[in-house]
């Protein structure tokens, strides 16, 4: 199985899983619980985010994210490129809008901490009822509109809640020249083809990046789609500080 039939494998796991796993990306139940001072699923899989996006930057955005994979699917409807520039920062505008109701929340909650990972689901499960479904479909469709308007996974681009835990978690591995996943690049084999461009799916300018020796870029989700399409062998991923 190449690199890529196993990321695709591993999106549509994770996009057959989500009305099980729906609760434990929820920016809603984390204030919730942060109200009551419980420490959900969500706050540990945001803390988990981060620290994985230390070592391993977005890459769990292009490998395991279950609406990154609803995107992509959507990508051959709308296979156009997202504009970038002062769009990107929205998602910043509302991580920290959100950040900073869950910590008023924290302040002004009442009761001893608890760490409850199942707060709020049946046995674990998210989606357990028909109501859970509304809300369900709702979360699909909100990540689902900009990609389709927009193109190409605008959606990760412009209004994801959790890439920047990992964006974060990645310019601190960064900033502290810890080992991290990485595509290098090798600018003298680059032929300037634009194969890589064509198939990323955050539609970056890949060749553009090339140049710079590794693509450094908050939105790269180190997929891989880059160094596959790439011939010259000028894209590889590898483990660098
Ligand atoms: S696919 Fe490879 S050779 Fe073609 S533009 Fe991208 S980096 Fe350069
Ligand atoms: S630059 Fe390459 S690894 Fe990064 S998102 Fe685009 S295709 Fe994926």
């Amino acid at each position: 199985m190449t690199l890529q039939r196993l990321r695709k494998f591993t999106l549509i796991i994770a996009m057959l899983l989500f009305p099980i796993t729906i609760w434990y990306f929820s920016p809603y139940l984390i204030i919730m619980a942060a109200a009551r001072h419980v420490i959900n699923g969500s706050f540990i899989v945001f803390t988990l985010m981060f620290v994985f996006g230390i070592f391993f930057g977005r890459l769990w955005c292009g490998w395991f994210c279950p609406t990154g994979g609803m995107s992509e699917c959507f990508a051959e409807f709308s296979p156009k490129s997202p504009k970038q520039g002062w769009r990107n920062y929205l998602k910043y505008g509302i991580w920290l809008l959100w950040i900073s109701g869950i910590a008023v929340c924290h302040v002004f909650g009442k009761g001893d901490y608890t760490i409850q990972p199942f707060f709020m689901t049946e046995h674990g499960i998210s989606v357990s009822n028909i109501y859970c479904y509304i809300i369900y479909y709702g979360i699909v469709v909100l990540f689902l509109i900009p990609a389709i308007v927009h193109g190409k996974r605008a959606n990760c681009h412009y209004i994801c809640w959790m890439a920047p835990f990992m964006i974060f978690g990645y310019k601190l591995g960064r900033m502290l020249r810890l080992p991290q996943v990485k595509i290098k690049t090798k600018p003298q084999n680059c032929a300037g083809c634009k194969s890589c461009q064509k198939v990323c799916p955050m539609a970056l300018d890949v060749p553009a990046l090339v140049g710079r020796g590794e693509i450094n870029s908050a939105e790269c989700i180190l997929c891989g789609e880059c160094v596959a399409a790439c011939k010259t062998g000028a894209l590889q991923y590898k483990i660098t500080k």
